[in-house]
């Protein structure tokens, strides 16, 4: 089955990786701006960066036929430092116009402190000055209840903000119906760990539904697994569930979603280039 993983940290996976995923059967990855397992010391290191996922990692893609999208910002963990965020949201409209960039992302919260809030609300701005869609990275754990309230508080604080924008990542069982009740895209991210398993992001979706729901590996440089959306797709057909179902989920979801951005251009095997609105 063709699918779209929409949330996967390629920068920290190695070349092999995208070609399991194109012998999966996977399109298209989107690539949000994160933490780099230390703190960056100036804005030039965010720039550096920022041509990483702009330039390195879409070629990369496309020896093995992946299409790689990406989206920018400073990420939470290194919010603590406001005068340097100010700095990085200054720089990110340098990259907007570089063909893969979709949005604004992945801000958020990381231990939900007022700076975090500071550069998220920076951030939401941002967006909204360039008129692009936002991916939203939800806290850890322990602080993922308090955390997600925060963002969505924060978020329903801009009116302007039409909530199908707005993609909010990490949902468990104990946050997403808040999420989809607020009219907001929810992405479950599948980890060998913590966050979800195939099984419960399953459970999920027979709870919910497959409306305005995605799955994600958010493989990065921890356990994670690249291929964690096959996973999924094999639990759902397990489960007996219509290839409708489970290709609205892994395919046509993010094609909407992506697709409010100007540069999706997702290529569909046997195509031309198609946008879906
Ligand atoms: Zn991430």
């Amino acid at each position: 089955m063709f699918y779209i993983d929409p949330h996967i940290h390629m920068i920290s996976r190695v070349t092999d990786d995208y070609e399991t995923l194109a012998r999966m059967g996977c399109l298209a990855v989107s690539e949000p701006a994160f933490w780099a397992g230390f703190d960056r010391g100036s804005v030039d290191g965010f720039r550096d960066y920022f041509r990483h996922l702009t330039e390195v990692e879409p070629r990369r893609a496309a020896q093995f036929g992946v299409q790689h999208y990406t989206w920018l910002c400073i990420n939470a963990k290194e919010a603590e430092n406001v005068e340097l965020s100010r700095e990085v949201i200054a720089a990110i409209p340098e990259f907007l116009d570089r063909p893969n960039v979709l949005g604004i992302g992945e801000i958020g919260l990381n231990k939900n402190t007022p700076n975090e809030a500071t550069v998220f609300l920076e951030h939401v701005e941002l967006a909204l000055r360039h008129d692009l869609p936002i991916l939203i990275h939800t806290p850890h754990l322990e602080d993922k209840y308090m955390g997600t309230r925060m963002i969505l508080d924060m978020l329903a604080d801009f009116p302007q903000l039409a909530p199908d924008r707005v993609l909010v990542d990490h949902v468990e069982e104990h946050t997403v119906r808040e999420v989809l009740e607020r009219g907001y895209w929810a992405g479950m991210t599948l980890y060998p760990v913590t966050k979800c398993t195939p099984k419960r992001a399953a459970d999920i979706i027979e709870m919910y539904g497959t409306e305005r729901l995605l799955v994600n590996s958010a493989g990065d440089w921890g356990p994670s697994k690249p291929t964690a959306v096959p996973d999924f797709i094999m639990e759902m057909r397990r489960r007996q569930h219509p290839f409708e179902a489970i290709q609205q989920v892994v395919l046509d979801n993010p094609m909407r979603f992506f697709g409010q951005s100007p540069n999706f251009k997702l290529q569909l095997p046997g195509q031309g280039a198609s946008v879906v609105r």
